[in-house]
């Protein structure tokens, strides 16, 4: 469904529900990761972009102290007195991005608020799918109920709003690219994330190529087991590191260069090793990768999103065969600049920076490539980088 559709339906599900136009409609993008992978929690550097379908959320303040939900892509509503916002357990877990929001906007005392709101929201984005309609729903949340209670805060604490609502609310241990990237998006444009001074800006890639997200079937066993093991490496090299460069200041892989990494990866283990200098690539490619872009440097930058994955397959081992053959097929199309493997890993999908003047033809071909291989076929969705989440 277009956006324009979505906002519509929502409005109309508002003023049938609530009987008047609501007073605040928001809207957030998704988000896909286009370079710098596992570089999060390693406080270095990602590139990103907010996407071109995302949650419309309209609302108006309650009468009383009672916030009435009404989730339209689920057919559901939930309802609660601002005294009693707490984490669901089981049933509406949707609702624990909007409450949780909420409850965070008010720094955990949502009785604050003294009135309650009403809301319905609903998008476009495919839930669970990797494009972070979580972050989308926190961050349309938190925009129109800063508007509606008179709050202000500048957008990277908003964005640590919706984290919070997504870790104690959701359970779910986020880092903060997927609402920062909602946030902080824009037409045209890629969104550059330090994680270790919290900055975000934007990088202008032009108007003359999009995203193609491809989507495998491929679900792995034993993930949240690899992503913990892959997270404790990091740890464990970035403590060498500290050891033996005597620098004092190195704490993390952010603060160790490629060449320190040839020269000292004899003092770990082989695995670890492996590990550590992904991170440490990636952070390097996402800086050259800005540089080139300035440049207009597309095949550049293309270049580098090969070395990424490249790197997940070889290194990092958080690729699989399904990943692999999409990247592979990707190779062999002109129209495709770069290919890599985007999110956790050991399954997902493959971001391709592709013309999309030939976007069909592009899916066509690593559609029957894929299918000869795996039997199935892979989803795949053209993306132009879109602006962030803003007020309607
Ligand atoms: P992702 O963020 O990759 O889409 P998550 O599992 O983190 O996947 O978040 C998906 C969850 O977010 C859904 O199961 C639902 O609870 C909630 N959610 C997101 N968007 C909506 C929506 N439009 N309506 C209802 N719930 C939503
Ligand atoms: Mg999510």
């Amino acid at each position: 469904m277009l956006n324009q559709e979505v906002h519509d339906k929502v409005v109309q599900a508002f003023e049938a529900k609530f009987g008047a136009h609501p007073e605040i409609v928001s809207y957030a993008p998704g988000r896909i990761e286009v370079l710098g992978n596992h570089t999060d929690y390693n406080e270095g550097y990602v590139l990103s972009a907010a996407i071109d379908k995302g949650t419309f959320f309209a609302v108006s303040p309650a009468a009383d102290a009672k916030v009435t939900l009404e989730a339209l892509d689920m057919g559901e509503t939930y309802s609660c007195d601002i005294a009693e916002v707490a984490p669901i357990k089981d049933g509406m877990t949707w609702a624990n991005y909007v409450i949780g929001t909420f409850n965070w906007l008010f720094d955990g005392n949502p009785a604050a608020a003294g009135k309650g709101f009403n809301a319905v929201f609903g998008g476009n984005i495919p839930l669970g799918a990797g494009l972070s309609s979580s972050a989308a729903l926190e961050m349309a949340t938190v925009l129109a109920l800063a508007a509606i209670y008179g709050i202000e805060r500048d957008r990277t604490t908003l964005a640590k709003i919706g984290q919070k609502a997504e870790h104690t609310f959701a359970g779910c241990p986020c880092g903060l690219l997927d609402q920062a990237s909602s946030l902080y998006g824009k037409a045209g444009a890629l969104v550059k994330s330090d994680f270790r001074f919290c900055r975000f800006e934007n990088v202008d890639l032009g108007p003359t190529v999009a995203f193609m997200m491809v989507k495998s079937n491929a679900k792995h066993a034993l993930v949240d087991g690899a992503y913990a093991s892959r997270r404790q490496a990091c740890e464990d090299a970035a403590r060498y590191f500290a050891d033996v460069l005597r620098k004092g200041s190195v704490t993390h892989l952010r603060d160790v260069t490629m060449a320190e990494w040839v020269l000292y990866r004899g003092g770990l283990s082989e695995t670890t090793a492996k590990r550590a200098v992904h991170p440490i690539g990636e952070d390097e490619r996402v800086l050259q990768a800005s540089e080139l872009l300035a440049k207009g440097d597309l095949k550049g930058f293309g270049a580098l999103m090969y070395d990424s994955h490249e790197s997940s397959r070889s290194w990092f081992e958080n690729s699989c065969e399904e990943l692999d053959a999409i990247v592979d097929a990707a190779k062999a199309i002109p129209a495709v600049y770069g290919a890599r493997l985007s999110g956790g890993g050991f399954g997902g999908s493959c971001c391709l920076l592709v013309d999309p003047t030939a976007a069909d033809a592009i899916a066509t071909a690593i559609t029957k490539e894929y299918k000869a291989k795996f039997g199935d076929e892979p989803t795949c969705s053209l993306i132009q980088p879109s602006d962030g989440a803003h007020l309607i």
